[in-house]
């Protein structure tokens, strides 16, 4: 590609993954590139960038060397509210994602997926099935290796691309060969200025720009979802699914048989025979055989992914069963909506670790789930006020921990054989842990101090 000169100016504000993964794939373009990061930037990153001679700062954005960009790469976690973006704004320079950008440099097919929930679940066993059909794949997006480093060092036929909210918001041109939207629940608001509609907007940019020969995968029981369907066009050929319709739909459910039936072509399954358990991993799963029948992938393959998928971590994962006691990791669940789904597969009396930073959660969907199967709530967060007040009355036992370690001590006191201790926190977790992963790996670490 012949770049302009006068428009060569590439600025990638962030220096994690995916901005590292942008820059060396700008630098490989031929593009002038800067890296700035107001943070500080690991030091395998910094290898990375000196490799290829690209300049960087970090713990400051010096505005004399970002504002003279043609182009700005921001990462998905920088709010457009900081201060420098928003002088990037003022000044009309264009500021796009880092998929954006990588999308421009490949011709491979790319299987995109969103939601609330669910998102690195099924873009995992997608990706598997892929690879398990032979398929020349990269798995990229908030999963792994950065799109853009990919595309910069690889040459794949395919890409699953996990897509959040965040990055949706940068992206433009970008457009998906097969665009799943897995459900809509509240969440992340406190980015979306407490206002749903612009949430769901920000999810619904995955149909952007698809035309008639693209898909478009979604959850018809996800009633945000078809409520907005209603008042926008999408060109692309529609596949939905459901666990309580059948007509119309792509992948249904009767009984306990899954069935997906694309272009005449039946696949059916017991769900019995999923490898992930709970209602989500079924839409998950149902989501994930639709991309398969498409695809046109051998119908023993999509069997085979959806039956040994062995699940990802700090989501669901079985932990340990001490004393007769089944402790459960699911510090993934960041949102009121993934601690239901939780909840509602649990079948043995509940010891629930919950809490941490509260994004604007209500917990009405969980009164019914926590009457009839919660016997005691450990409140694992610096503020626990909220959680005391919500479910005081509903719970009898109500305790506070201060970390994971005394969640767990405290867990293994009220719990009785029989019971199961699960970590599934409706919060985030940047109060006490530095991410959900440090939290679900200090749980598992307490519970194999037992
Ligand atoms: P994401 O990448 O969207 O955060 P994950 O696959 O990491 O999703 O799962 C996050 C949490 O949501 C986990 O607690 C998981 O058990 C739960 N979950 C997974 N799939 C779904 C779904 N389809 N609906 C609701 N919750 C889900």
């Amino acid at each position: 590609m012949k770049i302009d000169k006068k428009n060569n100016r590439i600025v990638v504000l962030g220096g994690g993954e995916s901005g590292v993964g942008a820059a060396v794939l700008a630098s490989k373009q031929g593009f002038e590139v800067f890296l700035s990061d107001k943070g500080k930037i690991k030091p395998r990153h910094k290898q990375q960038l000196e490799k290829l001679n690209i300049p960087w700062e970090d713990q400051k954005h010096t505005p004399e060397l970002i504002l003279n960009a043609s182009e700005v790469i921001k990462s998905p976690g920088i709010s457009e509210k900081v201060p420098i973006v928003q002088e990037i704004i003022k000044k009309g320079i264009p500021v796009i994602a880092e998929i954006e950008f990588a999308s421009r440099y490949t011709d491979a097919k790319k299987i995109c997926i969103t939601g609330s929930n669910g998102k690195t679940t099924t873009t995992t066993l997608i990706y598997n099935m892929l690879k398990k059909a032979g398929l020349n794949v990269g798995l990229a997006g908030n999963v792994g290796q950065s799109f853009a480093m990919q595309v910069a060092e690889n040459n794949y036929d395919y890409y699953v691309i996990e897509l959040s909210s965040f990055q949706l918001d940068g992206m433009y041109s970008f457009k998906a060969d097969i665009a799943i939207l897995l459900n809509i629940s509240p969440d992340h608001l406190d980015r979306y200025d407490y206002k749903m509609e612009s949430y769901v907007k920000s999810k619904f940019r995955i149909t952007q720009n698809l035309s008639e020969d693209e898909f478009f995968i979604f959850c018809s029981d996800n009633d945000i979802t078809t409520e907005h369907l209603k008042n926008i066009v999408v060109k692309a050929k529609m596949l939905s699914f459901s666990q309580h319709k059948k007509t119309e739909q792509t992948a249904y459910l009767i009984d306990q048989l899954m069935y997906i039936n694309y272009q005449n072509n039946d696949f059916d399954m017991s769900i019995e025979e999923l490898a992930l358990k709970g209602r989500h991993n079924v839409y998950n799963s149902m989501a994930a055989g639709i991309t398969g029948q498409v695809l046109n992938i051998r119908k023993d393959i999509i069997r085979e992914s959806l039956t040994s998928f062995e699940g990802v971590e700090h989501r669901l994962e079985p932990v340990f069963k001490v004393r007769g006691v089944q402790y459960i990791n699911d510090s993934k669940a960041t949102n009121v909506n993934s601690a239901w789904y939780a909840l509602e597969c649990m079948t043995a009396p509940v010891v629930w670790i919950a809490g941490g930073q509260d994004k604007g959660n209500d917990y009405a969907e969980l009164f019914d789930l926590v009457k009839e199967k919660v016997k005691a709530i450990i409140c694992l967060g610096k503020d626990n006020t909220k959680l005391h007040e919500t479910f005081a009355e509903m719970v009898p036992t109500m305790v506070n921990a201060s970390s994971a370690s005394q969640a767990v001590n405290l867990a293994y006191d009220l719990a009785v054989p029989g019971d199961t201790v699960l970590l599934s926190p409706a919060c985030a977790s940047f109060d006490i842990f530095e991410n959900y992963e440090d939290r679900g790996k200090q749980f598992k670490e307490a519970v194999k101090n037992l």
